[in-house]
């Protein structure tokens, strides 16, 4: 469900909307670094204990450096309704327990951020729900799974790292038939550049740590959604407590107004890369959404304003041995791109998938999922991009 779109464009909502401003007038949102706020009289403390009156009580459940973040995310998410948590995978945690019991399924798939199939494979089936995996970019397949016990699908589109993307308005309108509660995590596009509830999709769901931050500072997620859903989802971070710290709220509230402006840049300079990467001799295959050699180019173009960040290749090789030499090779060689398996940041980022992020999957689980010892993952940064192709081309 979506609010109705504000007359206001993406920019000025992400730099104007979800501002409270103190007594003091401040120009600059206030850090309200308090764990508690004080009451005018017992009267007025029951009531706000009761949700009676709005008001801020306790900072597990109100703080207004977290209430501005979450408005400004549903803002430009167009969501009605947002709530904050401490990182992507305290936000994912309280949707299974807000909207999970035992005996529902999840109908998810194998492309997903490696932590969220740990939590559903060994810690949602300890309560006695289910998970099956189907392909991400086969909406069949969703249908086909679906049983009387399914509750949720829970997806990632473009996926990690291959950019294997879903088609939103496909799986949505199956789930919405089914009466099945869709999460898409939008970690990689952002709504600067997919906002996935203009499609039949339930919830929206941020690892904030990413790219909503964008220089690489402070953990932090969110769900966003019809207030109906999200009520419950709050009420999870009240009484569980994985609730966002103010500090963090603050400075990723800041950090939306160039939301924008950093996801134009990081795609500009990831498709130009992409597009150089695809004509070297050395590079047996390049996967980005915003090339026109991706298998599922146009359906990504009819959900994002652009490709993002994210570009993935494969070397060539004559065998998977001589795979990951060439591709330690090239990882030991470049100087500017910062080795580590993280992403979302103003610094380009190399990694080598199958021996870091996918490396304690077994050998058949990755070449299921098709992470071959040839794969190299970037995350753009922001850098100029002559010296981010001068540095590749060492090691290339
Ligand atoms: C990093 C990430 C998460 C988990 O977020 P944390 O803030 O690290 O807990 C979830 N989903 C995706 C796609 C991610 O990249």
């Amino acid at each position: 469900m979506t609010k109705p779109v504000s007359p206001m464009g993406f920019e000025t909502r992400a730099v104007r909307d979800g501002t409270m401003r103190s007594e003091f007038g401040e120009h600059s949102e206030a850090l309200y670094l308090t764990s508690s706020f004080v009451f005018d009289d017992a009267e007025e403390a029951a009531r706000r204990f009761q949700n009676l009156e709005p008001g801020m009580v306790y900072s597990r459940f109100t703080n207004p450096s977290v209430q501005m973040f979450e408005q400004r995310l549903a803002s430009l998410e167009e969501a009605q309704d947002c709530v904050a948590a401490a990182s992507g995978m305290s936000a994912i945690l309280s949707v299974c327990l807000g909207l999970l019991k035992s005996g529902d399924e999840i109908v998810t798939t194998g492309s997903l951020f490696g932590a969220t199939i740990q939590l559903f494979d060994n810690f949602m089936t300890k309560f006695g729900v289910g998970v099956k995996y189907v392909d991400l970019s086969r909406p069949e397949e969703w249908e086909a799974a679906i049983s009387p016990a399914t509750r949720l699908f829970y997806l990632e589109t473009p996926s990690n790292p291959l950019t294997q993307v879903a088609d939103l308005q496909a799986i949505g309108t199956i789930a919405r038939k089914a009466g099945v509660i869709t999460v898409v995590d939008n970690c990689f596009c952002t709504p600067a550049i997919q906002q996935p509830l203009r499609f039949p999709i339930d919830l929206v769901l941020h690892s904030a740590t990413k790219y909503l931050d964008g220089q690489g500072r402070v953990l932090g997620g969110a769900v966003a959604g019809p207030k109906s859903l999200v009520d419950q989802i709050r009420a999870v971070v009240r009484t569980c407590g994985p609730c966002l710290s103010a500090f963090n709220a603050w400075v990723l509230h800041r950090s939306m107004e160039t939301l924008a402006l950093r996801m134009r840049a990081h795609s500009e300079s990831a498709l130009a890369l992409a597009a150089w990467l695809e004509q070297h001799p050395s590079v047996a295959r390049v996967f980005y959404p915003g090339l026109a050699s991706h298998p599922q180019h146009a359906l990504a173009m009819r959900q994002q304003s652009s490709g993002g960040a994210i570009v993935s290749f494969e070397l060539k090789a004559d065998n998977e041995g001589q795979a990951q030499e060439r591709a330690f090779r090239l990882v030991n060689a470049v100087s500017l791109f910062s080795r580590t398996g993280n992403l979302g940041d103003t610094r380009s980022i190399i990694t080598h998938p199958a021996s870091t992020t996918h490396g304690r999957i077994s050998e058949e689980a990755r070449a299921r999922a098709g992470i071959r010892q040839s794969l190299i993952r970037l995350a753009v940064g922001l850098e100029t991009l002559e010296d981010l192709k001068a540095d590749l081309s060492q090691g290339l």
